[in-house]
């Protein structure tokens, strides 16, 4: 039996027992019982003093099941205790390395409340904590970019990352990401790329600067090669397919030059305003007059399918060389009398140039990579179509200047098909014209 319960027995017994010798058993029952209840109460209260007293204290030195009870407790709250000291440690070392970081952090709860920001976020975005700590994001910062990229990354719904100046200085750039976790919290990460931004412009600048010098002694070359050729015709006849060759090349690096000046105007900061009103049927119909010119003896055989009314917001000049380089490529690379389809389409989420060929095609392993510059599948090949490795690079970054998608799609020996994926918010449709009813 229970010590605790032999214990209480005994004083029940012992108390009727006593009720008995007095006379009155009930009594006596009666009294041990009482004493048993205080005695409880006591112990309970016991426990709750040493729960009140909290860590400090050691168990009380009670018998029996209320000692276990204590005892209990008292190693729950030494075990706690140590998960706490471990938590902190934890924390702190988190903090440490989040300090560490050369990036701005800041945690936001879901309502857009600070939590929790490093010392860069101070730097970087003047959000500084504990000062901060409660404030609402929207109301720390001022700039719209950033506010209307807060409000659509509060949504789920940003996928890229923004780049602005500082709010606190206008030479720092930083690129900002804003990342949902935990179902709603947002976190704030602020990458200083200042001095990529720096290099890159300088990258850009010597590219366009130096295009730039070598355009006029090339066109005053090639002019010059002309005359010479002309000239020449009777009187060195033996030097013809010499100074041919001298004007393919020259010619070639006339391409290159035009190309890379078109490729650095493409990435000039800030961007063109790309809001005229392009009729894209009607610059299609260009690109087949030209694509027909250079098909010449190669007689392929074009198949446009273009709806008329649908026109883009953007830029002509940049629309006409993106799309150009993707109809002449297919006329470069499909043998002579393939058709050359182009179609210009409505679809769910705007509109589709769509230009397939049925050349040699692109081999997977090279697909992802033809818009880069100067990349070639083929160098030989494409040198000797008169290709620069500019084109698909240009198609690329055109696509991006007017938030359009450049996909390529290729079954090797089957053909290519490149589209071009214009979003709804850049479309345009033109009311039919009377004769059209
Ligand atoms: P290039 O001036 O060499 O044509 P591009 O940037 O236009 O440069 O294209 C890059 C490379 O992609 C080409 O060299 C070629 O190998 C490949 N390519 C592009 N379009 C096609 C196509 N329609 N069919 C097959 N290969 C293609």
């Amino acid at each position: 039996m229970h010590p605790d319960l032999l214990r209480l027995g005994s004083i029940v017994i012992l108390a009727g027992l006593a009720g008995q010798l007095a006379g009155n058993v009930f009594i006596g029952l009666c009294a041990g019982l009482l004493v048993c209840l205080v005695w409880q109460h006591r112990m309970l209260r016991y426990i709750s003093k040493f729960l009140r007293q909290g860590n400090a204290q050691s168990p009380p030195d009670t018998p029996g099941v209320i000692n276990e009870i204590t005892r209990q407790i008292s190693s729950l709250r030494a075990r706690n205790k140590q998960r706490e000291q471990e938590l902190r440690a934890r924390l702190a070392r988190f903090e440490e390395a989040t300090e560490a970081l050369p990036d701005a952090v800041v945690v936001m709860n879901a309502d857009g409340q600070v939590d929790w920001a490093n010392k860069k976020a101070a730097e970087y975005l003047g959000i500084a904590f504990p000062r901060d700590h409660g404030q609402r994001f929207s109301h720390l910062i001022r700039q719209p970019d950033l506010l209307d990229y807060f409000t659509v990354a509060g949504n789920g719904t940003a996928a890229k990352s923004l780049v602005i100046c500082s709010p606190l200085n206008a030479e720092t750039s930083l690129e900002i990401r804003i990342i949902r976790y935990a179902q709603s919290s947002l976190l704030l990460v602020a990458g200083n790329i200042t001095e990529i931004r720096r290099a890159n412009q300088m990258r850009k600048d010597f590219i366009a600067n130096a295009s730039h010098e070598l355009r006029t002694p090339i066109t005053v070359i090639a002019g010059y090669l002309e005359a010479v050729e002309n000239e020449t015709a009777e009187l060195l006849p033996d030097w013809q397919p010499r100074i041919r060759q001298m004007r393919n090349q020259t010619r070639r690096m006339q391409n290159l030059i035009e190309d890379l000046l078109k490729l650095s105007r493409l990435e000039s900061d800030p961007p063109a305003k790309l809001d005229n009103e392009v009729d894209i049927t009607e610059l299609l119909s260009a690109i087949q007059a030209e694509a027909q010119t250079l098909s010449a003896a190669h007689n392929h055989v074009f198949a446009p399918e273009l709806q008329p009314r649908l026109h883009v917001k953007g830029d002509y000049d940049s629309l006409y060389s993106a799309f150009s380089n993707i109809v002449f490529n297919a006329v470069q690379y499909t043998p002579a009398g393939s058709e050359i389809h182009i179609k210009w389409y409505e679809t769910n989420t705007g509109a589709c140039l769509e230009v397939t060929d049925s050349g040699d095609g692109i081999p997977a392993e090279h697909i992802h990579r033809v818009t880069e510059r100067f990349y070639r599948v083929d160098k030989g090949r494409s040198r000797e179509k008169g290709g620069t490795g500019l084109g698909l690079a240009i198609a690329r970054h055109v696509m991006v200047q007017h938030d359009a998608e450049l996909s390529i799609s290729s079954e090797p020996g089957q053909g290519t098909t490149v589209k071009c994926l214009i979003p709804e918010h850049r479309l345009v449709r033109t009311r039919p014209e009377p004769e059209d009813f």
